[in-house]
């Protein structure tokens, strides 16, 4: 763990890190002080954006600031919006540990839109 210039702490060998600090050029569809929104690689819908706080934080089994978990929340409506699926209606997920499926270990909640989904999961 280290900080980087804006003094959030990052881990080097996160990927998520990695992204944020720009290392990879990736667009970024919605940024601001604490949270950065860019599209997944491998989309599971038509439209399919993750939106990870700046701050290294594995899940929300890693103690993370209240204040952080308002940020995050207060940007998803910010990025349905840049993505046009505001209106259309989103689904949004954020899984918490192996069990549940999480892969990258830095906190994240991806947003899901731009076709109906049906019921189940939810
Ligand atoms: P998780 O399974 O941890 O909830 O979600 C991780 C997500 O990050 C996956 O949907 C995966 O496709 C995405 N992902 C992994 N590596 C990269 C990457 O390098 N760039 C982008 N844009 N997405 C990534
Ligand atoms: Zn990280």
């Amino acid at each position: 763990m280290s900080k980087n210039n804006d003094g959030f702490e990052v881990m080097d060998d996160c990927i998520f890190c990695r992204i944020i600090a720009g290392d990879f050029g990736t667009d970024f569809v919605y940024e601001d002080d604490y949270v950065v929104a860019f599209d997944d690689i491998s989309p599971q819908a038509p439209v399919h954006t993750l939106i990870v706080p700046r701050v290294h934080v594995e899940n929300l089994e890693d103690n993370p600031d209240p204040e952080l978990l308002g940020n995050v929340f207060a940007a998803i409506s910010k990025v349905a919006k840049v993505k046009g699926v505001d209106q259309s209606g989103y689904r949004i997920i954020q899984n918490n540990g192996a069990g549940a499926g999480q892969t990258v270990f830095h906190l994240h909640v991806h947003l899901m839109g731009g076709k109906p989904f049906g019921e189940g999961m939810v």
